[in-house]
């Protein structure tokens, strides 16, 4: 299977505004799609990421306005990793101070410096200083400095009772391989590796079980380059005995879906077409996107979502 690292990561959040707020003006992310959940169109789907959102960067997030928190635990990927350059470390501790966000330093993780904090509904997030290269630009931001931006996703943690069959899952059926080990966590990677592709897998017996709510990662999306690699990966899977859903048309890109054996939902999203398919890249974000099957209805669809600019 030729995946080539995490694609977007979906989470659950509540207040849109609140939402978008934090990760534009406190993390620097670009918002770059403003579009609807077409499974439930009376929501959005708040994308976040660099210039473009490129696969590797986006966050990406279903707001329901009132919906309870959740408990980030085991069955969920519990915790959401962007990489900074080394050097940022000392201003993203200082700024998420200046701004109210409670972070603490993470444990050296595979020799790496970093902090953890949570957005307004209670989403674990990492900031990890890696010392490998990372040469992916941050978004344009007025209220971060270049040098000191997120440069894209650098890994995520699923939490789980028993990591064999999901590492059995990634390494015999997604074409991933261990790439360190300490302690209760497991660290794998996919294609070229470095930061935007690693999957740590953590068995700690002290985590409650997940409850899904505002505040949870809802799934996580590897990247494959195009149809022809997403085909050939739906065909691997269900092979290996594995339920994938058909290929969906998501506008942005085309997805599957399956669910790992820990509990986590798992997509394979295409690289194309990309956000930039129905906004111009200067302005993206700045409109409602809808699917072609949903512009008929923009009228009482826009009419029903919450203002958030
Ligand atoms: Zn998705």
């Amino acid at each position: 299977m030729n995946l080539l690292g995490l694609h977007h990561i979906t989470a659950i959040a509540s207040d849109p505004k609140v939402n978008r707020d934090f990760y534009t003006r406190v993390l620097g992310l670009r918002f770059v799609k403003k579009s609807v959940n077409q499974d439930d169109p009376g929501t959005y789907h708040l994308y976040y990421g660099d210039v473009v959102g490129s696969p590797g960067t986006a966050l990406t997030f279903f707001p329901w306005q009132g919906l309870r928190r959740g408990r980030p635990g085991v069955g969920h990927a519990m915790a959401t990793a962007f990489s900074i350059p080394a050097p940022a470390l000392p201003y993203w501790q200082e700024r998420l101070g200046r701004l109210e966000v409670d972070s603490t330093p993470l444990t050296t993780r595979f020799g790496e410096d970093g902090l953890e904090f949570t957005d307004p509904d209670g989403l674990r997030l990492e900031l990890v200083a890696t010392l490998e290269s990372d040469s992916r630009p941050p978004a344009p931001s007025a209220d971060v400095p270049v040098q000191f931006g997120l440069c894209g996703f650098h890994s995520t943690t699923l939490a789980l009772a028993d990591a064999r069959a999901t590492a059995a899952l990634l390494t015999a059926s997604m074409g991933y391989r261990k790439s360190a080990t300490a302690g209760d966590r497991t660290r794998y990677t996919v294609a070229d590796g470095g930061p935007g592709t690693y999957v740590d897998l953590l068995t700690d017996p002290s985590l409650p079980r997940g409850l899904s709510g505002a505040g949870t990662v809802h799934h996580i999306a590897f990247r494959v380059a195009d149809d022809d690699a997403q085909r050939e990966a739906h065909a691997q899977l269900t092979a290996q005995g594995v339920a994938v859903s058909p290929v969906i048309d998501r506008a942005y890109f085309k997805s599957i879906y399956y669910q790992e054996p820990g509990g986590v939902l798992f997509e394979i999203a295409t690289d194309q077409p990309g956000f930039a398919i129905d906004e111009p890249i200067a302005t993206l974000g700045t409109r409602l996107s809808l699917p072609p099957h949903l512009e008929p209805h923009r009228a009482e669809i826009e009419a029903a979502l919450p203002e958030i600019d």
